[in-house]
């Protein structure tokens, strides 16, 4: 499939550096593609950032049928732009799709036009430590109709948004809340897709923990509220006398592509691995004999995010010294050293842009 390409007139400027935060300033372009069970996925283009006209009935807005991902390029030293695993991205859309019932799209051509709306934005990938281009593809229901069933018609389309550092002053460990109140997902729903409901069913937790001064949730599992899940919209990992162990993917957690890479690495570095159930109790009963050396979250948006306090029914708890464990640090420092080109890539995960395509 082709993709045309409508340019704006006036390119827009990227705002300083140093001030770009997070999701709030987005380009001046955009993907769009079509879906109808007539002519399948198609008229592909890139054409200006704009607003989507809809129908009040459009079943998106009422139903929830959506899914998206969250990838990022970064401008390597010698000024390429850089992708970190995207065919992963590309390949967990689609498993989202077959999750809420959304048909699939050709991967490759995925990754194509991915490439292709960054290299038109190049510009717009920042240069500044640890900042990058953050992509947002994502695909919306659109037939105008009432009535519980999948939709006929779709819209997938791709915007950028250029992010500044996470850390813009080192690490900042959080302090996360346990609940055994609320859930995020149950096997057999929707916890390993990346669409929207799971968000809508965090945000009232979230709040209770925000409330609490608490910065994330610590999600239990919803049938036994026993067994630890993830942390916010992170995986979890702990390390516990010297392992590395966070819970197996079977059903209810997002399977993140951070999560993975750190695996990976552990394994490449011959450390000791553990992807097995873990309950809150083991995790309080390994702070009190001194075996829970450290706590984090992985996800795209801050790569590693140490978890400093702990808090659990009438008891706080401090992970290691509170601060940055060296296992944290070992992970979050080889994966953007990989994602911004200032290392060799023994696992082929990064993909250069190319920017003539
Ligand atoms: C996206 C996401 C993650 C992290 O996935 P990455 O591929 O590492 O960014 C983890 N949990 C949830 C719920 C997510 O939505």
């Amino acid at each position: 499939m082709n993709i045309k390409v409508e340019r704006v007139s006036k390119t827009g400027q990227l705002p300083d550096e140093s001030r770009l935060g997070f999701g709030r300033i987005f380009t001046d372009h955009m993907f769009n593609m079509d879906y109808t069970p007539e002519s399948g996925w198609h008229n592909a283009r890139i054409e200006p950032y704009s607003p989507i006209a809809m129908d009040p009935a459009t079943m998106v807005l009422h139903y929830g049928q959506a899914i998206f991902e969250g990838l990022k390029a970064y401008r390597g030293g010698n000024g390429q732009i850089l992708l970190f695993r995207p065919e992963r991205n590309v390949a967990r859309l689609n498993r989202s799709a077959r999750i809420v019932c959304i048909p699939e799209m050709d991967e490759a051509f995925v990754l194509e036009s991915i490439k292709r709306l960054v290299a038109v934005e190049a510009d717009w990938v920042p240069g500044a430590p640890e900042t990058s281009l953050y992509v947002r593809p994502t695909v919306i229901a659109m037939d105008p109709f009432l009535g519980v069933r999948p939709s006929h018609s779709y819209r997938f389309f791709i915007i950028l948004s250029p992010v500044g550092a996470y850390y813009p002053e080192g690490f900042n460990p959080v302090k996360i809340w346990v609940t055994d109140k609320y859930v995020r997902a149950v096997r057999g729903g929707l916890g390993e897709a990346k669409t929207p409901a799971n968000y809508a069913a965090s945000l009232y937790g979230a709040e209770v923990a925000k409330k609490a001064g608490y910065t994330q949730v610590l999600w239990l599992d919803a049938v036994k509220q026993q067994y630890v899940e993830e942390v916010g919209t992170m995986n979890i990992f702990f390390v516990i006398d010297g392992k590395i162990v966070t819970p197996p993917l079977e059903g209810s957690i997002l399977p993140g592509i951070t999560r993975d890479s750190v695996l990976t690495l552990a394994k490449h570095w011959n450390l000791p691995t553990d992807e097995r159930l873990i309950s809150i109790d083991e995790v309080m009963k390994a702070h009190r004999d001194g075996s829970l050396q450290e706590m984090f979250g992985t996800g795209t948006a801050a790569v590693i995010s140490p978890v400093s306090h702990l808090a659990w029914r009438d008891e706080v708890i401090t992970v290691g010294d509170g601060g940055v464990g060296p296992m944290a640090n070992r992970f979050y420092t080889a994966i953007t050293d990989i994602q911004y080109g200032r290392v060799e890539d023994p696992f082929g995960w990064i993909v250069p842009v190319k920017l003539d395509q």
